[in-house]
């Protein structure tokens, strides 16, 4: 069988089917695995508050959360259960905390609890807000490790990791399919698309065209080292209304910075990490109203990465909530599995979908 894209999606599904599938190839464009939006985001381990429930996005994070720990311990993968705060700026927005937790605890999500402005300021002394949500089972992953330590189980079960091998054309071939890449071309008895930003595109191969995706780029700044210990863990505002992004938020690294961001715009070019950054004066903005004693500066433009967003149906730029992830079959060649629009929480939820498509492949095969 065939996975298409090895970021950390399709680390981890080539990792789970080769548990119990022969002849495993993941192929990758890139000269190295994870370059994509895998290796460009926040790093942190989701808890599931923020997602509607019974949605896989919910599903998969509180699952994904619980077993994103367990490897990282069994693999010696760099980790830490850090916990953040979600902060309300005044009392009026006291109630969205509110809601935040009922909507966390109906998904599963355990210890959360609401603080009054005492105990943020014994946990977080710098940090402005009236009250705040305690999420203690959020973290924070070295996500390139991740990749590759979901890539080196895969190998180790006897799966094929190719890199600089762009899959060009997927067709029918009796009842399997033929993917062609720079490496030549291999017949499957199944195929994961798991080609993150450009997986409309891998779909469209097939003639399947009915999802499309939005990149939608998000910068970063980072705060220089003398303000870095101004936050102790994560912080974030309450999240854009529908859950479009979660807000320009504060998170102390495992390397000990401090990252202001990511912002959240629509944007023409999937491969375009650097033009027109959002200015330094906006994330400035953003982040004094959780951090008053940060100014403009204090901080310096950092990477970015773009998210996998579906496009909404109606052809509006920007969805009134955010969409679930899709894991569906191709309607002509129905032994190809596509995922699409897999966006945050996609790096805590990986090993967890991995396992709902690995359950998908099983059948295929039989
Ligand atoms: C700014 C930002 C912040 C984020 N923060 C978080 C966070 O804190 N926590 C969290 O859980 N999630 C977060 N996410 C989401 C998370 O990073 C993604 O959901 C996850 O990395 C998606 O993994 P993927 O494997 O689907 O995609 P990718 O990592 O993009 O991998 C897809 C791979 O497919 C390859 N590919 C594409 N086309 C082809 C082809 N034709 N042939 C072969 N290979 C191909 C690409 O080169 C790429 O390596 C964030 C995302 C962004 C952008």
């Amino acid at each position: 069988m065939v996975i298409i894209g090895g970021g950390v999606v399709g680390c981890a599904v080539a990792m789970e089917v080769s548990a119990f599938a022969e002849d495993v190839f993941l192929l990758e464009e890139m000269p190295q695995l994870g370059m994509g939006a895998s290796s460009r985001n926040s790093g942190v381990i989701h808890s599931g508050i923020y997602y509607a429930k019974g949605s896989r996005k919910a599903r998969h994070c509180v699952e994904g959360n619980r077993l994103t720990y367990e490897f990282c311990e069994k693999h010696g993968v760099q980790h830490r259960r850090t916990g953040k705060v979600v902060v309300a700026a005044s009392t009026g927005e006291e109630p969205q905390l509110e809601a935040l937790q009922r909507r966390g605890e109906e998904n599963g999500v355990t210890g959360l609890r609401l603080i009054d402005r005492r105990e943020l300021e014994a946990r977080e002394p710098h940090v402005h807000g009236r009250a705040a949500l305690e999420v203690p089972s959020s973290g924070l992953v070295m996500s390139e490790e991740l990749v590759k330590a979901y890539a080196r189980v895969a190998a180790e079960r006897g799966a094929n990791v190719l890199t600089h091998s762009k899959v060009s054309a997927l067709e029918p071939a009796g009842a399997g399919a033929r993917v062609t890449s720079e490496r030549g071309t291999i017949e499957a008895r199944a195929v994961v698309n798991c080609a993150g930003l450009f997986a409309d595109e891998v779909a469209t191969l097939t003639g399947f065209t009915k999802y499309r995706i939005q990149p939608t780029r998000g910068d970063y700044c980072e705060a220089v080292p003398a303000k870095s210990h101004l936050v102790h863990s994560l912080v974030y505002p309450l999240p854009e209304a529908g859950i479009y992004s979660l807000g320009v938020h504060l998170t102390k690294t495992l390397w000990g910075t401090l990252l202001v961001g990511p912002t959240a715009r629509p944007v023409a070019s999937k491969t375009d990490y650097e033009s027109d950054r959002v200015p330094v004066t906006e994330f400035a903005r953003g982040a004094r109203a959780l951090l008053p004693e940060i100014t403009e500066a204090d901080l310096r433009p950092a990477y970015s990465g773009i998210r996998a967003k579906l496009a909404p149906a109606d052809g509006s730029a920007r969805p009134k909530e955010s969409a679930d992830f899709v894991i569906e079959r191709d309607p002509r060649i129905p032994c190809v599995i596509h995922m699409i629009g897999i966006e945050s929480p996609g790096l805590t939820a990986a090993w967890s979908l991995a396992k709902e498509v690995a359950g998908m492949v099983r059948e295929t095969l039989k």
